[in-house]
């Protein structure tokens, strides 16, 4: 049987992108855009299911622990959340998409608290393709759920990036030496 794959794509918004973003990885961020298009397009037209997994907020919620650590950021209906550069517009146009899933997470990992796990299983995915930012705290925190769950991992090193380059780099070891995942 083949392989059942899905890609999921991490919390690429104008928050964590954009130059004025409330928590910005800059440019490192900006500089996969053209590659983060190209995969998720490649995705979408193949016809394997997709999954925008985006963090979001309410403004000073005191009961979410992200509120002492960060900057207000990506908060609920405000611009911050939209998808950055040219994989907003190629979002819009195929927003309506049978293979297509916007998510909100409200933490780091695309699997706590959403109904992620349940959608992968129920279409027999068994290969995840992850790309976005950071590469160091949603990327990874995503990638080890999907460890523990058993899930196949493919981690796209030119679509994802981090603020951090130390730690982008040494996430990139740990997705290979300890997930067992395979760095295209
Ligand atoms: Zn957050």
């Amino acid at each position: 049987m083949m392989t059942k794959k899905a890609l999921i794509n991490i919390d690429y918004t104008r928050d964590f992108v954009a130059d004025d973003g409330a928590l910005t990885c800059g440019k490192p961020g900006q500089q996969i855009v053209a590659e983060i298009t190209h995969i998720t397009r490649s995705f979408i037209a193949n016809g394997d299911y997709v999954v925008f997994a985006i963090d979001t907020h309410t403004e000073n919620d005191e009961y979410h622990p992200e509120t002492k650590l960060f900057p207000p950021h990506n908060l609920k209906g405000t611009a911050g959340r939209h998808l950055y550069g040219e994989l907003n517009a190629l979002f819009q146009e195929n927003r309506e998409a049978d293979n297509v899933y916007w998510m909100d997470k409200t933490r780091y990992s695309a699997f706590a608290g959403t109904d992620l796990e349940l959608r992968l299983r129920a279409r027999g995915i068994t290969e995840l393709h992850l790309v976005g930012v950071c590469t160091d705290i949603c990327v990874l925190h995503t990638a080890v759920d999907a460890y523990n769950k058993g899930f196949t991992i493919v981690i796209h090193e030119k679509a994802v990036a981090s603020f951090d380059q130390l730690g982008h780099e040494w996430a990139l070891r740990h997705f290979k030496g300890s997930l067992g995942a395979r760095i295209d």
